[in-house]
């Protein structure tokens, strides 16, 4: 199947976009979008609401200049990403739509995320309640859990690659930086993630790294949105990794939080990843074991805490 695109100018701020998907029988179909409202930006894209016209439906329109891939990485980066991501179908994982060109972009069309990332959620908020903290891990503990038994390691699991939906469900995105191993002893060794997420043996880079990388992540994770900023972080790079490679962080003794919080926490920032918990043995800790914690989160949560009722 081939496609090609048309852009048309409605008015200054909204543009036609006609995608023409060529099937194999050689018939053509057009599918007609309005790029609306600006959601926002990333390292190539610019993210924009797209309205498919015939049926209203409103999605996430990823632009990506091709421009912006003239370096071979960075359009092999573009395709691996594609690849994984639209291989991929899960409740709590931002669901791929398809992706088309024309001669000066490529549109990636994704299911939208109308309350934003959980970044702009602690923004608000500054921090979570363990309620919702339980709430949100849990999901993003079963987005993973579905990745790894697909042999694909996210590699950059932070609050800004974290949505949330109309309904205030997690969608986790971005797969700019996952992997799909080959087989599943395989070892990783390209540096990535982000700095204050980044698992100590990517740091050490001695014998590689795997999925463990995603656990220390959803540790740094859970503390983050816990105390409202990450464990490791400080003002300049390489201190951050000599607290990470040192395992050195604290909880700050004015936010209240109970011990079997920091107990979660602290039983998952483990240094060897070899001894760091399996995602089913995280979901067996006792602060998610628990029959209070809500499926989703009211609306109102982007705003206030829940009320305690
Ligand atoms: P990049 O891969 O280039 O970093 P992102 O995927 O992070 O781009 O997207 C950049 C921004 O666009 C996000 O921070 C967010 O504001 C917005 N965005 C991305 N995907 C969606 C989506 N599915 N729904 C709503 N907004 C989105």
């Amino acid at each position: 199947m081939n496609s090609k695109t048309n852009r048309t100018s409605l008015d200054s701020s909204d543009t036609l976009i006609i995608e023409t998907i060529r099937k194999s029988n050689g018939e053509t179909v057009t599918k007609k979008y309005n790029k609306g409202q600006f959601l926002g930006k990333g390292g190539f894209a610019r993210v924009y609401e797209f309205t498919e016209l015939e049926n209203k439906i409103i999605f996430a329109g990823k632009i990506i200049e091709k421009a912006s891939l003239i370096k071979s990485r960075a359009r092999q980066k573009l395709m691996s990403e594609i690849k994984i991501h639209k291989s991929l179908q899960h409740q709590n994982i931002v669901k791929f739509e398809h992706f088309f060109e024309d001669t000066e972009n490529v549109y990636i069309i994704l299911e939208l995320c109308t309350n934003q990332t959980l970044t702009e959620l602690i923004r608000r908020r500054k921090r979570l309640t363990e309620l919702e903290v339980q709430c949100y891990i849990i999901q993003v503990v079963s987005a993973l859990k579905y990745l790894h038994a697909h042999r694909v390691i996210h590699r950059d699991i932070k609050l800004g690659n974290l949505f949330l939906t109309d309904k205030m469900e997690i969608k986790m995105g971005d797969f700019g930086l996952a992997t799909k191993l080959e087989y599943d002893g395989e070892r990783k060794r390209t540096i990535c993630g982000t700095p204050n997420y980044i698992a100590p043996e990517i740091l050490e880079g001695k014998g590689g790294h795997s999925y463990e990388v995603d656990i220390w992540s959803l540790g740094v994770l859970a503390y983050t949105l816990m105390i409202g900023r990450p464990p490791f972080e400080t003002t300049d790079i390489k201190t951050t990794y000599r607290k990470i490679r040192m395992n050195s962080y604290a909880f700050p003794e004015h936010i209240p939080l109970s011990e079997e919080a920091k107990s979660f926490v602290k039983s998952i920032l483990i240094t060897d990843p070899e001894s760091r918990p399996t995602l089913d043995e995280i979901l067996n800790h006792s602060f998610l074991k628990k029959n209070s914690i809500p499926k989703l989160m009211p609306a109102s949560t982007l705003a206030v805490p829940p009320s305690a009722s």
